[in-house]
């Protein structure tokens, strides 16, 4: 007789397992309702990282001390932007609702690459308000993926299929073809990396210069797109930036709609967090000409709150779109009927096949939050970084770098760019705030990106004295600066 097991990975006693389950499910609203009480971040000591530097188990562990493992060596030690203190990069807050939908869609298991199931459906709703909210037509076609970096990548690939025909994907590309992408000198490093990864190679990206509101200055763009024709190269690709990373400014899109339009070149937007704005009724003004792009790339986890991971691709031309991904294969063959039913699929407009149900925890989020109360969420954030505009200059010892125009403040402490690096880790350090630093105009720059929903004013407060007093501090250590 063969020899099988009747064993599985459920638990044994679902009673016990049922009350771990709820502990756990208690530590973490316990964590979320009090979060304000903990440090943004703290340093990881060294017997911590330890932890997680054993053998790999052979036999089974508990499930309780797993579980008291990560609220204390995980939990406490995680990069804090959860927490309203937090204004580093540009990372989302999360949300209670958006962990409990993380749970059900863990819970059911989808693979979410197509087949005739209602979870791909909960997708296609997604795709439908996308397409609502930024104005696309019924054709336009839309894919839950990792981030921006992948959304990018995906947009610059339908991009080379819309100049080369869906034979390069066949033939790759000739060294003849000599594509040309413009960017601004501000656009996100995803850009360029996704031109590597396309085959086009990141010295085909033009990094177009910034005006005085560090947009995308286009009368640069317009010069150099007719200097490379005249070069002989062939223009294909427009990437724009709505909310830039280092200081959040929104390229001029209506302006360069009509460059893309008249010289016929694909017009992107890479709109990672701010494209969301479209949800604030005094930021969707801003963004005038994102409806006319050919391809958006944004993130739900940044403006929009969902937990990590969920970015979005939304493209025009759905057909475009679906001719540069689609690929035959016999084990995945389409039926009229039953459970190969549904086609197209999502795993036909992108590089992956299975995908996890990112969609779910987003449909939480829109539908128990509302688009309305996002948006004012958003709204806040943006009213915080002119708060926190207005505290800067007030202050004689600080300066404001750059124009605030959505949700981050860049600025300094009037020192050296030594002293600002070193103010900057001594506030992450000692847990009351968590900005980082970027580089404007050669100077280091003490920046805050507010994205999360939990941020008050008390918090901008609680960076500035920090920044004043750790500047002192800082100052008086060094022995330079004044001496009171
Ligand atoms: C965050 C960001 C990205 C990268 O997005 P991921 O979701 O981290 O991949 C790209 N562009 C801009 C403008 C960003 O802010």
């Amino acid at each position: 007789m063969l020899k099988t097991s009747e064993e599985t990975l459920d638990p044994e006693n679902w009673q016990d397992f049922r009350l771990q389950g709820h502990q756990m499910l208690d530590d973490m609203f316990d964590y979320l309702e009090n979060l304000r009480a903990r440090p943004v971040w703290q340093p990881i000591p060294d017997q911590v990282r330890e932890v997680f530097h054993q053998p790999l188990p052979a036999r089974p562990g508990d499930l309780r001390e797993a579980h008291a493992t990560f609220m204390r060596d995980v939990l406490p030690y995680a990069i804090g932007n959860a927490h309203p203190g937090f204004m580093g990069w540009v990372h989302g807050g999360g949300t209670p609702v958006g962990m409990l939908a993380e749970m059900l869609s863990a819970g059911l298991n989808a693979n979410l690459g197509g087949r005739e199931q209602i979870p791909v459906e909960v997708e296609r709703q997604l795709v439908r308000w996308v397409r609502e909210l930024f104005a696309f037509p019924e054709t336009a076609s839309g894919l839950f993926v990792t981030g921006t970096s992948m959304a990018n990548l995906i947009s610059v690939l339908v991009a080379r299929t819309s100049v080369l025909g869906k034979g390069v994907r066949q033939a790759g590309l000739s060294s003849a073809c000599r594509l040309t992408a413009y960017t601004s000198v501000s656009a996100h490093v995803s850009i360029a990396q996704a031109m590597d990864m396309a085959g086009i190679g990141t010295e085909a990206l033009r990094k177009i210069p910034l005006n005085d509101q560090f947009q995308m200055d286009t009368a640069a763009l317009e010069a150099a797109i007719a200097a490379d024709k005249q070069a002989g190269m062939t223009p294909f690709l427009i990437a724009a930036t709505a909310g830039t990373v280092d200081v959040g400014a929104i390229d001029p899109l209506a302006s360069i709609a009509d460059i893309a339009e008249r010289c016929g070149l694909w017009f992107h937007v890479d709109g990672a967090y701010g494209a969301l704005g479209m949800l604030a009724a005094d930021i969707a003004p801003l963004l005038q000409g994102l409806a006319r792009a050919d391809s958006i790339a944004f993130d739900f986890h940044k403006w929009g709150q969902v937990p990590y991971d969920a970015g979005f691709v939304l493209v025009r031309d759905g057909a475009l779109h679906y001719s540069t991904f689609a690929s035959p294969a016999a084990y995945l063959q389409r039926e009229a009927r039953g459970m190969a039913a549904g086609s197209p699929w999502p795993c036909d407009f992108g590089p992956d096949l299975s995908r996890g149900f990112r969609a779910l925890k987003t449909w939480f989020t829109l539908q128990v939050y509302g688009s309305q109360k996002l948006g004012r969420v958003i709204s806040n954030t943006c009213a915080l970084a002119r708060y926190l505009r207005q505290r800067i200059e007030s202050e004689a010892k600080l300066e404001l770098l750059a124009p605030v125009a959505l949700n981050i403040v860049c600025f300094r402490y009037r020192s050296s760019d030594r002293i600002n690096a070193d103010i900057v880790v001594a506030i992450q350090e000692s847990g009351i705030a968590a900005p980082s630093t970027t580089t404007i105009n050669g100077q280091l720059a003490i920046r805050a990106a507010i994205v999360n929903h939990r941020t008050k004013t008390c918090d901008i407060d609680a960076l500035i004295d920090a920044t004043l007093s750790f500047g002192a501090d800082i100052e008086r250590q060094a022995g330079q600066g004044t001496h009171e």
